[in-house]
């Protein structure tokens, strides 16, 4: 059967559309081929210009592409994917690693921040490029998937260093790399028995659903305890497709999370956000972390103010579930680490006693035992 995605962009049968190589090898990645998909105004125009030559390229794949408005420049989706003019502009502490990755390099590709974890960074390449990327500096780079020699390095660390309990794999996008070439890798970080957990932290359930097949999630089961960290952004983004990719990850027994980036003109408003992380429980995703944007070099377009991210968390909370509302959490610039932050509830204290400020606004006394 032909088909046609709601952007006039390519003729495809449902098996194309279903056929996550075939996603990959039809992402746009030019200014030509995404002119072609998008009504593009001038600041998108300027913008897309500019990373064909330099900095964070473009690749949005079909899939995510006919998620976008193509009449609305403003579309949530469409500000996640389609470059704008507004990336060459520098805000005052705008950084190129802002999370200090490249200081912590322990060994090529491996980072330690936290004395019990560690981040693997297994290739450069995403099916999407996502314009607030805390790690522009790197994806897309041109090196992509990381071989096991490559890697072999930070293996070694990780094996001479007991007290790191956890590895996150991450770089780029592990699930853009084919099974074959990830699964030794995640083969060899199972065989080390000092690690309790492996994170996979993808963006493909969101941005290529399609890749969450039956053989992918029988060839990582043997992996367990493997936890999924994923990253929807907004609402719009829990499609049907995508909530099965996460339910089929839930089904094969891995824990699914979620990290949302809190993000100017995409979500930065309780209804928005309240609205996410319901459907993310539906489908069986734990909001994990809303994060406070990186400050990025060329994303200040995109980030809020903290205080706004504070007044957002205070109305969530009483409004929502506890396992629907995550945690709000700055990644402090240089790499010293994450900061939960809430609203202020402690109105005041003396000894033995502190009066709290619930979320009907009303103060009660809190007395300590004796
Ligand atoms: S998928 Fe993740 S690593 Fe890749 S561009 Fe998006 S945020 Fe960055």
């Amino acid at each position: 059967m032909q088909v046609r995605f709601p952007l006039p962009l390519l003729p495809a049968t449902e098996s194309h559309l279903s056929d996550w190589r075939w996603q990959i090898r039809h992402a746009i990645t030019s200014l030509d081929a995404l002119e072609r998909a998008l009504p593009l105004t001038p600041e998108e125009r300027a913008g897309a210009l500019r990373a064909q030559r330099q900095g964070l390229p473009i690749s949005i794949t079909p899939y995510y592409l006919s998620l976008c408005d193509r009449d609305d420049p403003h579309c949530p989706v469409r500000l996640q994917c389609v470059p704008r003019v507004e990336e060459e502009e520098e805000t005052p502490g705008d950084l190129e690693d802002p999370l200090g990755e490249i200081a912590h390099e322990v060994a090529p590709e491996l980072v330690q921040r936290y004395p019990d974890r560690a981040l693997l960074l297994v290739t450069d390449r995403c099916a999407v490029y996502c314009r607030f990327c805390t790690r522009s500096r790197m994806v897309g780079d041109g090196g992509g998937p990381r071989s096991l020699d490559r890697l072999e390095a930070a293996f070694r660390y990780l094996e001479q260093h007991s007290s790191i309990r956890d590895v996150i794999v991450s770089g780029g996008d592990p699930l853009a790399m084919s099974t074959s070439r990830l699964l030794p890798i995640l083969e060899r970080l199972r065989r080390m028995e000092h690690l309790d957990t492996i994170r996979l932290a993808t963006r493909v359930p969101v941005t290529l659903p399609q890749r969450i097949t039956h053989e992918l999630v029988d060839a990582l089961r043997p992996l367990h305890p493997l936890w999924i960290m994923t990253h929807f952004n907004h609402p719009k983004e829990l499609t049907p497709v995508a909530v099965e990719a996460c339910q089929r990850l839930a089904d094969g027994g891995f824990p699914v999370m979620n990290q949302t980036v809190l993000l100017r003109g995409i979500n930065n408003n309780a209804t928005t956000l309240e609205q996410l992380f319901r459907g993310l429980i539906r489908a069986r995703v734990r909001p994990y972390y809303l994060l406070q944007a990186d400050p990025v070099k060329g994303t200040g377009h995109l980030r809020t103010s903290l205080t706004e991210g504070l007044q957002i968390m205070e109305t969530l909370q009483g409004r929502l579930t506890g396992i629907a509302l995550p945690k709000y959490i700055v990644d402090t610039p240089g790499g010293m680490g994450k900061v939960p932050v809430l609203p202020d509830y402690i109105v005041a204290r003396r000894p033995g006693e502190t009066d709290l400020r619930t979320y009907r606004g009303v103060t009660v006394t809190y007395r300590d035992p004796r």
